[in-house]
């Protein structure tokens, strides 16, 4: 019956428009932290859809406060069981140093030792001289993506019993691998091949 079809869809409506109220979770229970880089499609990446994840993203894919203070919600509070980190090739901020940035900052006239890094919290204040600290700069985005991972396994905001895992997605092949594994690298020459020779005498 018609009636039947119209109050299914309706139900389903109401439970993704009540989701937090109801206690449903995402359809995944994955929150996934990426670089803001326009060149990485999270959700064609990672072949997930709309409804599938809490998807945090921030200059570098980076565990910030605030990316804690996500994965802290979404884990203790919104029933959330994985976590995806996510990193990526030629990212930005690997092409300068924060002590660089912090100087081009003050050549603009602002004081990075004073400046409010919450405006909303002025009680979280920085202690003089960690602003390029904060700024996190990295340089080696395999290392940085093991380095994630670990944070975020070390919190003790985030349950241990949610699984983390970081991958590192190629801007130039367009495509996601695991930190320190390169096909590049496997493919060029023989050495890489391993080709198989006859033992010399
Ligand atoms: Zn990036």
């Amino acid at each position: 019956m018609l009636h039947q079809q119209i109050d299914e869809k309706l139900a389903q409506k109401e439970a993704w428009a009540l989701r937090r109220q109801l206690g449903i979770p995402n359809n995944k229970r994955l929150w996934v932290l990426a670089c803001m880089d326009e060149r990485l499609p999270v959700e064609k990446a990672l072949g997930i859809a709309e409804g599938d994840a809490h998807i945090f993203r921030n200059a570098g894919g980076l565990v910030t406060d605030d990316a804690i203070r996500s994965a802290m919600l979404t884990t203790q509070f919104f029933n959330t069981k994985e976590i995806i980190v996510i990193n990526h090739t030629e990212c930005g901020m690997m092409s300068a140093s924060g002590d660089f940035l912090s100087e081009v900052l003050r050549s603009r006239g602002i004081d990075v030792d004073a400046v409010a890094v919450d405006p909303a919290l002025p009680e979280l204040k920085l202690p003089k001289g960690v602003f390029s600290k904060w700024i996190k700069t990295f340089t080696d985005v395999d290392e940085i993506c093991k380095q994630q991972v670990e944070l975020l396994r070390q919190s003790p905001l985030i349950p241990d019993d949610v699984v983390i895992h970081g991958y590192i997605w190629e801007v130039e092949t367009m495509s996601l691998r695991r930190p320190y594994e390169r096909l590049s690298e496997k493919v060029n020459t023989a050495e890489a091949m391993q080709t198989k020779k006859t033992k010399s005498p």
